[in-house]
């Protein structure tokens, strides 16, 4: 069971406990994006299980009706061990996952990831929209898209790029320490950066737009450039970060929580915690009062 402090962050061990919460998000207006916590495996093993587990989850979210979506990071399904592992598991999972009318976002990890996810991603995409692979029911919500990273030096390309592929992109100012000749490392120009990237996708993308973002200025940025160029968004942030700013923001917008679940939550948690002053000062009085 994950302690009381932890579950703020993550929604349980198993799949039912994470559908329980997704349940209570929708009640309140907020969709879900379900994470089976897992990362970096360097084995066949927890590979096949983790994509699996993401198999059936589909099939469970579907069948309970719930607004839920799923996040898979490209490590968790064998990108160590090789770019073909990792496209074949992804592969098989978006297939579920469009049979079910579930849609799938990839995750974006460290920088050296970017260009085996983007261009899986892209040829994934283009599948679908070449008929080569098909959803069963093609009104469903099925699809997939991609996260990228406002502090890396060469997102601006891949923006550009990613315009005329047919899938939705998440844009976060990236949750990695890449070295400063790829990235920017100042905060004030990551967040222009974040900025500049949002305002060229609002004026050239016709929409799958996500802000993944906690930052009130990066969101009101993004509501100006709704009103200024009409393109749809979403909104998403973390489980436990913000909640009440989420259930507001959901009574006008489309917003989705980033749900994470299952029994390798500590270091998903303890980030969680560290890379905050007020998580962590939370931790510290839950501790103490308990
Ligand atoms: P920050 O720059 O951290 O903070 C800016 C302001 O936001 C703060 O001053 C405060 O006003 C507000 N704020 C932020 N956090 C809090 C808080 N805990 N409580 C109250 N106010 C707060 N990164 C990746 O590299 N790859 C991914 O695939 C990825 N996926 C993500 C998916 C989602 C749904 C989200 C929300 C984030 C994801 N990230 C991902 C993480 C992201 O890159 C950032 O590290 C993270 O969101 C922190 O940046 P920020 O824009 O939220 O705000």
């Amino acid at each position: 069971m994950i302690p009381p402090i932890a579950n703020r962050f993550v929604a349980g061990e198993s799949p039912a406990e994470a559908l329980d919460h997704v349940r209570r998000l929708n009640e309140r207006g907020v969709k879900a994006i379900v994470n089976l916590l897992g990362e970096h495996y360097d084995e066949r093993e927890p590979v096949a299980a983790d994509a699996a587990e993401y198999r059936a989850l589909v099939a469970d979210i579907a069948g309970s009706g719930l607004d839920a979506c799923i996040s898979v990071k490209p490590s968790q399904l064998g990108l160590d061990l090789g770019e073909d592992v990792f496209r074949a598991e992804l592969a098989e999972i978006v297939d579920a996952a469009a049979e079910h009318g579930v849609f799938v976002w990839i995750d974006m990890e460290d920088h050296a990831t970017t260009d085996a996810t983007l261009d899986a991603y892209e040829d994934l995409t283009r599948e679908y929209e070449g008929g080569e692979r098909s959803s069963s029911d093609p009104e469903s919500d099925s699809g997939v898209g991609v996260c990228v990273q406002a502090n890396l030096k060469r997102t601006r390309a891949d923006v550009e790029r990613l315009a005329d592929v047919p899938g939705k992109v998440r844009f976060v100012k990236g949750a990695y320490d890449p070295p400063a000749d790829v990235a920017y490392k100042d905060e004030a120009r990551i967040d222009r950066e974040y900025r500049d990237l949002l305002e060229y996708a609002f004026e050239q993308y016709d929409g799958g737009i996500a802000v993944g973002s906690h930052d009130p200025a990066m969101i009101d940025h993004a509501k100006a450039l709704h009103d200024r160029y009409g393109t749809d968004f979403e909104i998403q942030m973390l489980m436990g970060v913000r909640e009440d700013a989420q259930y507001d923001l959901a009574d006008e917008y489309e917003v989705w929580q980033y749900v994470p679940y299952g029994d390798r939550w500590k270091s998903y948690f303890y980030r969680r915690v560290t890379e905050r002053t007020a998580n962590l000062e939370f931790a510290l009085r839950a501790v103490l009062s308990s």
